[in-house]
């Protein structure tokens, strides 16, 4: 079977020097938000170009203590994207917040500029969540445009996008403040759960660092109400290797997607925009007989998933209760049905990107 994404492979192909830094770690006897953590906040800071790094747990605590940090709150709108990992709408309501989402862009599967311009005309946002989803910029530069003039803020959801650029700047270094997740599969990913936020606002760092260790300004007194979200040392010392080979892996993510670029055919490929340094944290097609496509790949050995089947506003737990924007979720509801995302992750092979190629035309002709 050919796997859709393979973080072990990513273990492997730096077992020695990963081993090294737990072994490092365990030995220290300091384990939490020690000097691994404060290497690695500085070492992603400076990768993507601004000053601030802040370690947390997780990349849906990343999005919550940013939004908490600007003050966000009960009462206030914060608009997103239906098409986007449920974290990023679940943070806006852990801090009692009302998400407001925007259709994506029907070729880019990221925010409509114009459904946002339209509704910052309309109702008082307090913030704006772009998604960076599959490794593409969103349009970030009409988008920081539109908020900049209506004094809005940016919170960019990086979690898919670590590296991405727009022009020579990196996504993350837009906006007032960035959020990333290092789920073990993305393309910064830690062995375990991580997250960490990035600005170059040296405030809204210094309230980010004290909302994520229990709001203490001193140790043991805690100035403002915070939450537990910390990095742990293992997981940090890790990220400091792997982020040393993101380049060289975002690299290997862009030729395997060169491959299917050339080579696929009769099937909807990704399409980038002008001046964009796509990443691949997936590489999604789209195909009007999307689960017969999928069931029959899965028989000749090719493992796809779907981000995402079914759009937040549509899932049980929000589904009548959320709040869109002005021109509803059409586009996204209609790609929902179709996209699929194929194998893709650095250490696949160029042999098994063309089987997974031949094994679409295969199955594509069995469908007609
Ligand atoms: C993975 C992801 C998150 C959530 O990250 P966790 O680390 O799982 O909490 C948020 N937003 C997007 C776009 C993601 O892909």
């Amino acid at each position: 079977m050919i796997p859709q994404a393979d973080p072990k492979a990513g273990y492997l192909a730096h077992k020695a020097e990963i081993d090294a830094a737990v072994a490092k770690v365990l030995a220290s006897g300091w384990y939490i938000l020690g000097e691994e953590v404060r290497s690695f906040e500085a070492e992603f800071a400076r990768f993507v170009g601004v000053r601030h790094g802040i370690g947390v747990a997780n990349g849906t605590d990343a999005l919550e203590i940013a939004l908490r940090a600007l003050g966000i709150g009960p009462g206030d709108k914060v608009a997103t994207v239906s098409h986007t990992a449920v974290a990023t709408v679940a943070a806006i309501e852990l801090v009692g917040a009302t998400p407001v989402l925007l259709d994506v862009d029907p070729d880019r599967y990221t925010m409509d500029a114009d459904e946002l311009a339209d509704i910052l005309k309309r109702e008082p946002i307090k913030a704006v969540i772009p998604v960076h989803l599959y490794g593409q910029p969103a349009a970030i530069d009409r988008i920081m445009q539109l908020c900049d003039a209506a004094k809005v803020p940016v919170i960019e959801d990086c979690s898919q996008a670590h590296g991405a650029m727009l022009g020579n700047r990196q996504v993350g270094a837009f906006g007032r403040v960035a959020c990333y997740s290092l789920y073990p599969t993305k393309n910064l990913g830690a062995f375990g759960d991580g997250g960490i936020v990035v600005t170059d606002d040296a405030d809204l760092a210094k309230r980010l660092r004290e909302l994520r260790e229990y709001g203490w300004r001193d140790r043991y007194i805690s100035a403002t109400t915070g939450m537990n979200t910390r990095l742990d040392e293992l997981h940090a010392a890790m990220l400091r290797v792997r982020l040393r080979h993101l380049p060289a892996d975002n690299e290997r993510r862009r030729a395997i997607a060169a491959i299917y670029d050339k080579e696929l055919r009769h099937i909807g490929k990704p399409l980038v925009g002008a001046g964009v340094t796509h990443v691949y944290h997936q590489y999604v097609v789209r195909h009007r007989h999307r689960d017969g496509l999928r069931a029959r790949l899965k028989a000749m050995g090719v493992a796809t998933n779907v981000h995402y089947p079914m759009p937040v506003h549509q899932q049980p737990a929000y589904a009548g209760r959320v709040a869109l924007g002005p021109k509803g979720c059409k586009a996204t509801e209609a790609l929902s049905a179709e996209i699929l995302s194929l194998p893709m992750f650095p250490e696949l092979p160029d042999e098994q990107a063309r089987k997974v190629v031949q094994a679409i035309h295969s199955c594509i002709q069995l469908l007609h």
